[in-house]
């Protein structure tokens, strides 16, 4: 079978699909406070062109699929979705992220589907910072949300939760007070320059070393957890007592560009080789045209082939993408 090797030797086999530009809360690191400009829902990828897309790619080599937006649960019916992606040959992994709003109301037909993998995003254990980071109420749905995925059977349940200076710090003991008491891994994202409001800067991110070393202090000390997938964006630490896992997925401090094996494919059809691309592969020009499932899988090869080394955060090289990261797919 063909594989989606890079010129940096980079095996992909994991594409990330956003469903929706739409969203149900306004997180200050990635959309615009109001007045948002979303995709007109004509151009938006069907499920039958999704499958298509992602169809191909199994034959590529790609093994792992995660959904996402934009808030996923807004496009309706994505259990459907689902159930198709599932049942693709080649798939061994589907998992969805999403903030959770809408959750308790659909986990059964998702678990049903046949989904497993969760990652829920919550960046605040009240109810006030939550609305200030999101600009919105939805706190206690999102709770009800986690709880209602946890009946469910979903396993795993990771919590995403986003690091930003000067505003998350009094959130990092009480999750890992939570991390110890529902058993669900935290893993703590630093602030990535992708908000839409461009007002990121490196003071404002905060680091994950920092993070550690604050729960070490007064929770207790923490090892890496062993036997890691070296090629996950997250690093898993559990505390020494055995109770309560705490990932770090260091995009700033400790890039893991080297060992990336994503792909991701944009609502309305757009292939990007990175979070940070500049340049993009109209894969819907090709599936409303006369595109044939080689042309498709030539289009998705050649964006790996493209694909540059890193980010370049760090440096002064780097320019921030057009498209903040509702309009991506995280
Ligand atoms: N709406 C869903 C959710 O929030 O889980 C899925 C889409 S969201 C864009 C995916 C993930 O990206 C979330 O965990 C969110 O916290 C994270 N994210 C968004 N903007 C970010 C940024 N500027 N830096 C770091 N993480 C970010
Ligand atoms: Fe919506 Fe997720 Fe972005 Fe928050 S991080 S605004 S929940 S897409």
């Amino acid at each position: 079978m063909a594989s989606l090797i890079d010129t940096f030797g980079r095996l992909h086999d994991n594409l990330r699909i956003s469903v929706t530009d739409r969203c149900n809360l306004r997180c200050f690191y990635c959309m615009p406070a109001e007045n948002v400009e979303f995709m007109p829902k004509a151009e938006l990828l069907t499920f039958e062109e999704i499958v298509r897309v992602a169809r191909v790619a199994t034959t590529l080599g790609i093994t792992k699929l995660r959904l996402t937006g934009g808030e996923p649960l807004v496009r309706k019916e994505l259990h459907k979705l689902i159930a198709q992606l599932a049942v693709l040959p080649g798939i061994q992994d589907i998992g969805l992220t999403t903030n959770a709003l809408l959750l308790e109301a659909q986990a059964a037909e998702l678990y049903a589907a046949g989904l497993r993998r969760l990652n829920i995003s919550l960046d605040a254990l009240d109810p006030t910072a939550f609305q200030k980071f999101t600009r919105r109420d939805g706190y206690d749905q999102t709770l009800q949300g986690i709880r209602a995925a946890q009946q469910a059977g979903f396993d795993p349940i990771k919590i995403n939760a986003v690091s930003v200076r000067g505003l998350t710090e009094d959130q990092i003991v009480p999750f890992g007070h939570f991390a110890r008491e529902t058993g669900l891994e935290v893993r703590f994202i630093e602030y990535m320059p992708l908000d839409a409001e461009n007002s990121w800067e490196r003071d404002k991110v905060l680091f994950a070393s920092e993070i550690l070393e604050r729960l070490t202090q007064e929770i207790g000390p923490l090892e890496p957890v062993p036997d890691q997938d070296p090629r996950a964006p997250a690093t898993d630490y559990q505390f020494t007592d055995g109770v309560g896992r705490i990932g770090f997925i260091a995009s700033i401090s400790q890039p893991f560009c080297l060992s990336c094996n994503r792909i991701r494919l944009t609502a309305e059809g757009k292939l990007r080789n990175c979070l940070f691309s500049q340049e993009e592969t109209d894969l819907r020009q090709l599936l409303r045209g006369d595109g044939t499932d080689a042309d498709i899988a030539a289009a998705i090869q050649a964006s790996v082939q493209a694909k540059k080394e890193g980010h370049e955060i760090n440096t002064a090289r780097f320019i921030q993408p057009l498209r903040p990261m509702y309009a991506i797919g995280g």
